[in-house]
């Protein structure tokens, strides 16, 4: 199975990731946690060039889907080939909430490059930490200085979100929104419940 974990800087997707792999080992699956832009040596090469140089906003996207497809191509491809679990922090829902929501990509060229690097395959689970953007900037500015992207504007966030929720509405069948100002007891509890559902 392959799950993705989605949401706006600083809605702590990535605090519960670990969890959701902690829970699949217990279940001893086999699980692959990888991220994106990211998870391999060249996704990683581009995700240091993605995260701190200006760029035009297409080469921005295509750099994210290059990136995507050599992750496929050595990482997901092979370990949902083997049956193992994938577990990927970000996907591409981020490039239509971040490149297309955010910055006004238009969202139809995101498709184009959507049907060309993984015309058939897309994520069984996607969850998305959903928290109102003063949350997320307030849980930031707590722990961490802030790169290229997370110094953009308020308005940009409110954007990336409402990209999110509508993706989510738009496949129902594959999102759960995770209502991320619940403590982490309840989310995990919710996760629980989610992946018990998957996982069979
Ligand atoms: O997931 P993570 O927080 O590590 O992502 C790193 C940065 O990349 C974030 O600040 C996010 O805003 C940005 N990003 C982006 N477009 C994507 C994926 C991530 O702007 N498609």
């Amino acid at each position: 199975k392959f799950i993705t974990f989605e949401g706006i800087d600083g809605a702590g997707k990535s605090t519960h990731l670990s969890f959701v792999a902690d829970l699949l080992r217990q279940r001893k699956k086999t699980v692959v946690v990888t991220r994106e832009p990211g998870g391999t040596s060249l996704g990683e090469a581009l995700r240091t060039i993605l995260l701190h140089e200006k760029m035009h906003l297409e080469t921005e996207a295509l750099l994210m889907f290059a990136a995507r497809r050599e992750h496929i191509a050595q990482v997901i491809a092979p370990a949902l080939e083997r049956d193992d679990w994938v577990i990927s922090d970000r996907f591409t829902d981020a490039t239509f909430a971040y490149q297309g929501g955010g910055r006004k990509l238009d969202l139809k060229k995101l498709e184009i490059l959507e049907q060309w690097v993984h015309p058939h395959l897309q994520p069984d689970l996607t969850l998305l930490f959903d928290v109102p953007l003063d949350v997320a900037r307030a849980r930031l500015d707590a722990t961490r200085t802030l790169d290229k992207f997370e110094q953009e504007k308020a308005d940009f966030f409110a954007a990336t979100r409402a990209e999110y929720l509508r993706r989510a509405a738009e496949f129902p069948e594959r999102f759960r929104i995770i209502d991320s100002t619940q403590t982490i007891a309840a989310i995990q509890e919710q996760l629980c419940n989610i992946l018990a559902g998957l996982d069979h």
